[in-house]
């Protein structure tokens, strides 16, 4: 076997729809939800899977790691694991906005102290629309581009509900089509996303709706529009987004140069598209034998938001009426891929699956603090360091010969607005957040002299 034959990845593979329910699977020749048999959610299988397996796992490995230094911008995001994402779309068809290959960085000794144990952060703030969401539009989008320009489809209406960041992401990927063949729709419960997160999808051009309620009320009628009318929904109810979402694994199975043992990855649950996709993610390693096990995940929920949480803690699940969050992109009552998480629990992961509940006032704490030590966290990676320091404390996680990865799932300054509530004290009724003085930072007013700032500081004059 010659690496090289494999570096520049040819179409291939056997996608199907596959539902999770009662295992009909269906071609992916068109846009599909839900099972048409039984309504079951959807997922992605390659019945191809196994040409795979002829490529050793040190090849793979070699692969992945050689991929980053070729110069095609296919290959450039979350496209550089063709194989695992949509190998029936030529490199041709792959939309590269500049998603993936996120850093990760080490906390200081004080943030680490802080937390109870030495970790890690990846930054998937630092995607192009600034979260994660980037991965999975990535995937769902360039298929709207292969339906287009190879399956004859001549125009897609692209409809997804919002917490903020989705309806970012899919307003941006959608803007790089053709205008005349694409038409990007969102819906966002109105008040309940951020300024700067509304503001991206109007200056990408979409129709932005907003409509009173919550998250979850704009998920109901986004699922009836894809129920009954020719829409693409784009939400990560579409198995295509898990696709590229799952990346987030590879990446960071790379990052650690593909030993992932003792690895314990802790991520803020929402709709738990994201937390299906790495499950998954991991999964696909593990059966490619490219790592040695699978990590340990601990997912962290808001109480204010958290069916996850109490589905883990007493086995039965319910659907919660949310109170307001400053997770707010996590602030989802009825997690629409939570029959995915149970499945994937019950069959794979089982202990290696955590859930951490966390309170408001820890979120921001945990927002606030972290990024006192070098960091550019939002609320949701705040909430994940948060989960991080009360399963050290709880015991939840022995640190012990582990290494530890912090997802940050969208970039601060898309929930800036959370700060300035804190540092002005103006929370809204029912976050029921409390301020405290000592992480509070305000300007300071004075006159436009040097000499005066100087006597501020008490700065030593100069001998
Ligand atoms: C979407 C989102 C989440 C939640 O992810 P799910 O896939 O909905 O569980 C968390 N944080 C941020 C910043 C998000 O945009
Ligand atoms: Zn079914």
């Amino acid at each position: 076997m010659r690496i090289e034959e494999f570096l520049i990845p040819k179409p291939g593979g056997d996608l199907k729809y596959e539902c999770i329910g009662c295992c009909s699977s269906y071609p992916l020749d068109r846009f599909l939800y839900t099972c048409p048999q039984c309504g079951g959610l959807l997922r992605i299988e390659d019945s191809g899977f196994e040409r795979l397996l002829e490529v050793p796992p040190e090849g793979w490995r070699e692969i992945f790691d050689r991929r980053r230094l070729l110069r095609i911008d296919a290959l450039k995001g979350v496209f550089l694991f063709y194989e695992l994402i949509l190998p029936v779309v030529p490199l041709e068809d792959v939309l590269y906005l500049g998603e993936g290959q996120t850093p990760m960085v080490r906390a200081n000794e004080e943030l680490s102290r802080w937390v109870g144990a030495p970790f890690q952060i990846k930054y998937d703030g630092l995607n192009p629309s600034l979260s994660f969401k980037d991965r999975g539009m990535a995937s769902a989008v360039t298929f709207v581009n292969y339906m287009i320009k190879r399956r004859g489809v001549e125009r897609v209406l692209g409809i997804c509900a919002s917490t903020g960041d989705t309806s970012a992401a899919a307003a941006l990927y959608l803007a790089y089509l053709p205008r005349d063949r694409v038409y990007p729709v969102v819906l966002l419960p109105e008040g309940r996303v951020t300024p700067a997160q509304l503001s991206q999808p109007l200056g990408s051009g979409a129709l932005v709706i907003e409509i009173p309620g919550v998250f979850d009320d704009c998920m109901r009628i986004v699922e009836e529009l894809a129920a009954n009318y020719e829409v693409c929904l784009l939400n990560s109810k579409n198995p295509l987004r898990i696709l590229g979402q799952k990346t987030y694994a590879y990446e960071v199975a790379q990052q650690l140069g593909w030993d992932t043992s003792g690895l314990v990855v802790v991520v803020p649950i929402g709709n738990a598209g994201n937390v299906v996709a790495i499950m998954e993610g991991f999964l696909d390693l593990r059966r490619l034998r490219i790592i040695p096990e699978l990590p340990v995940i601990i997912g962290v929920q808001s109480e204010h938001a958290n069916p996850v949480a109490l589905w883990h803690r007493t086995g039965t699940y319910t659907p919660v009426d949310v109170k307001p969050s400053v997770a707010q992109a996590a602030m989802i009552g009825n997690p629409v891929s939570f029959p995915k998480v149970k499945k994937l629990v019950e069959e794979h992961y089982r202990e290696r699956f955590q859930v951490v509940e966390v309170t408001e006032d820890e979120i921001m704490e945990g927002m606030l603090v972290t990024n006192r030590h070098g960091h550019v966290v939002c609320t949701q990676g705040g909430e994940a360091v948060a989960g991080l320091r009360k399963a050290l404390k709880e015991g939840i996680v022995d640190p012990q010969g582990k290494t530890l990865v912090v997802k940050s799932t969208a970039h601060h300054l898309k929930f800036a607005n959370f700060q300035q509530m804190y540092f002005e004290s103006g929370f809204p009724e029912g976050y029921r957040v409390n301020i405290r003085e000592d992480l509070r930072n305000r300007p300071v007013k004075l006159p436009p002299s040097a000499e005066e700032i100087a006597r501020f500081l008490g700065l030593e004059p100069r001998r």
